[in-house]
């Protein structure tokens, strides 16, 4: 294996000598104050990580603050570069495409492992980072932490990278054309927008495989969760500018300035349908890639022969999860009319043993679930709309839909919103048209197996009817919900491009 020019390496190494300190008390799970800890972060001040440094922000723009979701609390200030600081990242990309591309794929596989190493040494920092500005619980974190992780591990393995490396020969030797062959090639500068509600996870999944494939990434966390992503660049033993993050209020004029750049090749972004939709229309005036992950609104059907302690069960985890606010999590529950009295009983037993709402950083007692807060006032309003509507359109609340306000906060925070249960509603109401994006259980009730299929399938959304994604699995939505795959061996397509040659 050749080993890159070790001149490219000079920023990672001093990382991993700043890692070194953490590893001990990181490994455990606990936070320490290494370079992805929410205090050192904090004291950098700096929102953009561009060319393997803080970039400062631009004149007389307002600083980002990050605010804690359960007690309002003042997280972090940080710079903001904006559009300017876009442009700068697009610089550093683009100057650090070249050299990147022609470092041997099994080098870049081992840069990524090293990676994935380095989350693992810090996984407390990282985890704490996601609790203070996502309102993330511990367990929920630790769980983003490891799935991040293991997408960096992925993309390091010889499989990831011989397919990157792979030649197909084509014989054309019978109409006299000799031998083609298909070799493949990093499209080059690839602009990553994630959003808040796996802000390390979902970066994760667009950079492990971008890099493998030899391409350079310029990335906008939300303006929500800007830790975790200049975290996770930090923390990358890579050459400066492979990897920028440039976080901001100004999430258009970030955008705007990466969909006009012609040096950016591809844009994957993760996010809701109008913005994905809007981003896709300015991506093809310079014909960049698209590859879009966007919302969806899972249907759960529970039979009229179904385990009900078992739908109970898998209900709860799945809705439970994140608060509700993941974009695969079950938002409209059918509910065969014979079982609805027996099931809507068992649920609401379910929810009272076992949501525990409150401060996320406490463990729940034993065998609950703690309920976190939402991510901001505006998110709370919603559901508490989408409640209300359906109220008002005759549907009833078994339980929950209450506001908890933090204990510190002097009631302006927490966000915490118990688990609200709602039985009679329709297809119809905002509930099964809208993601709640909160931990609401909205059930309806079917007759017929074929009315309810044809019904979970109206939407023009379809992302998922399963409640966990896996590294190696390919991961996307169709119709509305999205346009290519992350994951797997087909997840590094999106950044290579087919090249034919003819032989002789
Ligand atoms: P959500 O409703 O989950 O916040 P968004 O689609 O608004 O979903 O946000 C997902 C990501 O898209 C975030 O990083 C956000 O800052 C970014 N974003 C929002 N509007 C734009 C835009 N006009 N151009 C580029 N990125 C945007």
């Amino acid at each position: 294996m050749q080993r890159a020019a070790p001149r490219l390496w000079g920023a990672a190494a001093s990382w991993r000598r700043h890692l070194a300190t953490g590893v001990t008390s990181a490994s455990r799970g606990r936070s320490s104050d290494g370079p992805a800890s929410v205090a050192a972060l904090a004291r950098s001040g700096a929102g953009a990580y561009v060319g393997g440094g803080g970039q400062p922000g631009a004149p007389g723009a307002a600083p980002l603050v990050v605010h804690n979701p359960y007690t309002g609390g003042r997280v972090a200030t940080l710079s903001d570069g904006g559009a300017p600081a876009a442009a700068a990242a697009t610089a550093a990309a683009a100057g650090a495409a070249a050299a990147w591309a022609a470092t041997p794929t099994a080098d870049r596989a081992a840069a990524v492992g090293r990676w994935a190493d380095a989350l693992d040494a810090a996984a407390g920092d990282l985890a704490a980072v996601l609790v203070a500005e996502g309102g993330k619980t511990l367990a929920d974190a630790a769980a983003e932490v490891a799935y991040a992780t293991s997408y960096l591990r992925y993309y390091a393995t010889a499989a990831a990278a011989a397919h990157v490396d792979a030649v197909t020969p084509i014989d054309l030797s019978d109409g006299g054309g000799g031998t083609g062959v298909v070799t493949k090639e990093p499209v080059g500068v690839v602009a990553a927008i994630t959003p808040w509600n796996f802000p390390l996870a979902m970066l994760a999944r667009k950079v492990a495989p971008a890099v493998l494939a030899g391409c350079t990434v310029v990335a906008k966390p939300a303006a929500e969760t800007p830790l975790s992503a200049l975290a996770l660049a930090r923390l990358a033993p890579l050459p400066p500018g492979v990897v920028n993050v440039v976080a901001t209020a100004d999430a258009a004029a970030v955008g705007d300035t990466w969909m006009a750049a012609g040096a950016v090749r591809k844009v994957t972004f993760t996010g809701s349908t109008g913005v994905g939709v809007g981003l896709a229309r300015a991506a093809a005036g310079t014909g960049k890639r698209v590859s879009l992950e966007l919302g969806g609104l899972a249907p759960f059907i529970v039979t009229a022969d179904a385990d009900l302690p078992a739908a109970v069960g898998g209900l709860l985890a799945a809705r439970l999860r994140c608060s509700g606010q993941t974009c695969i999590s079950p938002g409209r529950v059918y509910v065969h009319r014979s079982v609805v009295g027996a099931f809507t009983s068992a649920l609401a037993e379910g929810l009272a043993a076992a949501a525990a709402p409150g401060d996320p950083a406490v463990e729940p007692p034993d065998g609950a679930t703690r309920v976190g807060p939402l991510i901001h006032s505006g998110a709370v309003h919603k559901v508490q709309a989408l409640i209300r509507d359906a109220l008002d359109g005759g549907a009833t609340l078994v339980t929950g839909g209450t506001v908890v306000p933090a204990a510190d906060s002097g009631g302006d925070a927490g966000h915490v919103v118990t688990p609200a249960l709602l039985t009679g509603v329709t297809d119809r109401m905002r509930l099964f048209r809208e993601e709640a994006f909160g931990p609401v259980f909205p059930l309806s009730p079917f007759d017929t197996l074929e009315e309810v299929v044809g019904r979970a399938n109206s939407l023009p959304v379809g992302l998922a009817a399963v409640a966990l994604s896996d590294a190696r699995v390919p991961f996307g939505g169709v119709r509305l919900s999205g346009v290519g795959r992350e994951g797997g061996l087909p997840g590094l397509d999106p950044y290579l491009e087919l090249k034919y040659t003819l032989l002789g």
